[in-house]
C-alpha cells in the first residue's frame, strides 16, 4: 500500500530524514514513533505530498506521489499536527471546504460531508463555529477533514497530543475502529499510546529508523535483560565495585537520592539470570542495608530508550572510526 525506498529529506545542510526505507500493507494500523524533532511529521508531509523527498521514492497504492501526485493524494486523507486554524467556519463549512479542495464532485459532496461527520460523531456539534469548540472536539474536526473523499490512506500527525484523558480515549476508539476500513499512520512521541493502537511500530530518532517491530517484539527485545532495583543505606562504600564483582552483574546505574537519606540505583544483569539472592549476600557481607530489593519488569518505554541509547552509541563509534 505504501512503499518508502531510500529517503532522505534535507533543509539546506541540515538532513532531516536519512535514508528511510519501509512499506505498509493495506489495512495496517502502523505508529512512528519518536521523539520531538526525530523527523515523523517530515516523513509524513512527504507521504502526502506537501514537501517533495530530497531523494528517494514514495509510492501510493501504485502511485508514484512526485510522478503521479494527484493519483497518489486521492489515497490519503492527511491530518496534520495541532487543531484546524479555521476558526470563523463552523464544522460543516470547513468539512464543505475541505470536500472542495479535494475537489469532490458536486453530486457526491452532500452525501460525502453527511458521512464524515457522522464518522467523526460531530452531528450535534456540526453548526457551531470552530472557535468555540474544545480542544477534542476541534482535533475531530481536524479528522473529519482528513476523511472527505473516502480516502484509503489515513496520515494522523500527532492525533492525540494537548487532549485531556477522556478525549484521548475517545480519539483513540474512533482510530481503532477506522482502522478496520483503513490503512492508518499515526505518529506520537509517547510510547504507551502508539502500542495501544498499532500493530506495527516504526522508531524513528534523529531521522533514521532504529527499528520496525510489533509492540510485542519490542518488548521482547528487553525482556531478557534482567534489571533489580535496590534501596540502600548511603555509606562511604565504593558501590560500583562492590556490585559489578558479583558474579553476572553488568552494570550499576545511580537512579536517585531519596528524602530519608537512602539512595536508589539499579542493577544490570547477565540474560536469564536472577541475582537478588547474590546481591542480598554480598550487601550483607559489606555492611551495606538493603530497604528494598526487587525485580523490574521490562516496560516498552525501557525498549524505546534502549534503542534509541543503542542508536546514539553506534553514532559515537562512527565518528571514532573517522
Ligand atoms: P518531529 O515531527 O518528529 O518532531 P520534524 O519532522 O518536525 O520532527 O522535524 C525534524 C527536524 O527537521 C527538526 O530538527 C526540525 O527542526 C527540522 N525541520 C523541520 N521542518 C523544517 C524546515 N521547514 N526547515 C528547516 N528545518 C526543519
Ligand atoms: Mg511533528
Amino acid at each position: 500500500m505504501i512503499e518508502v525506498k531510500n529517503v532522505v529529506k534535507k533543509y539546506g545542510d541540515f538532513t532531516a530524514v536519512e535514508n528511510i526505507n519501509f512499506n505498509i500493507k493495506e489495512g495496517e494500523i502502523v505508529g512512528l514513533l519518536g521523539p520531538n524533532g526525530a523527523g515523523k511529521s517530515t516523513t509524513m508531509n512527504m507521504l502526502t505530498g506537501f514537501i517533495e523527498p530530497t531523494e528517494g521514492e514514495i509510492i501510493i497504492n501504485g502511485y508514484d506521489i512526485t510522478k503521479k501526485s494527484q493519483k497518489a493524494k486521492k489515497q490519503i486523507g492527511y491530518m496534520p499536527e495541532g487543531v484546524p486554524l479555521y476558526n470563523d467556519l463552523t464544522v460543516k463549512e470547513f468539512v464543505s471546504y475541505m470536500a472542495d479542495l479535494k475537489m469532490i464532485s458536486k453530486r457526491d459532496k452532500k452525501e460525502n460531508i453527511r458521512k464524515v461527520i457522522e464518522q467523526t460523531n460531530l452531528s450535534d456539534v456540526q453548526n457551531k463555529l470552530i472557535r468555540n469548540l474544545s480542544r477534542g472536539y476541534k482535533q475531530r474536526v481536524s479528522m473529519a477533514g482528513a476523511l472527505v473523499g473516502a480516502p484509503k490512506i489515513l496520515i494522523l500527525d500527532e492525533p492525540t497530543v494537548g487532549l485531556d484523558p477522556k478525549q484521548i480515549t475517545e480519539i483513540r476508539t474512533l482510530i481503532k475502529s477506522l482502522g478496520k476500513s483503513h490503512t492508518i499512520i499515526l505518529s506520537s512521541h509517547i510510547l504507551s499510546e502508539v502500542s495501544q493502537i498499532c500493530e506495527k511500530v516504526i522508531i524513528i530518532n534523529k531521522g533514521k529508523i532504529i527499528a520496525i517491530a510489533s509492540p510485542k517484539e519490542l518488548e521482547e527485545k528487553v525482556k531478557n535483560e534482567n534489571s533489580v532495583q535496590v534501596t540502600i543505606e548511603e555509606k562511604e562504600k565504593d558501590i560500583e565495585k562492590i556490585t559489578t564483582s558479583i558474579k553476572g552483574v553488568k552494570q550499576i546505574k545511580f537512579v536517585k537520592d531519596n528524602e530519608d537519606g537512602t539512595k536508589e540505583y539499579l542493577i544490570i544483569s547477565e540474560e536469564n539470570t536472577d541475582i537478588r539472592k547474590e546481591i542480598f549476600e554480598k550487601y550483607a557481607k559489606e555492611d551495606i542495608t538493603i530497604y528494598e530489593l526487587k525485580k523490574q519488569e521490562a516496560t516498552l518505554e525501557d525498549a524505546f530508550m534502549k534503542l534509541i541509547e543503542g542508536n546514539k552509541e553506534g553514532e559515537e563509534k562512527n565518528v571514532g572510526n573517522i
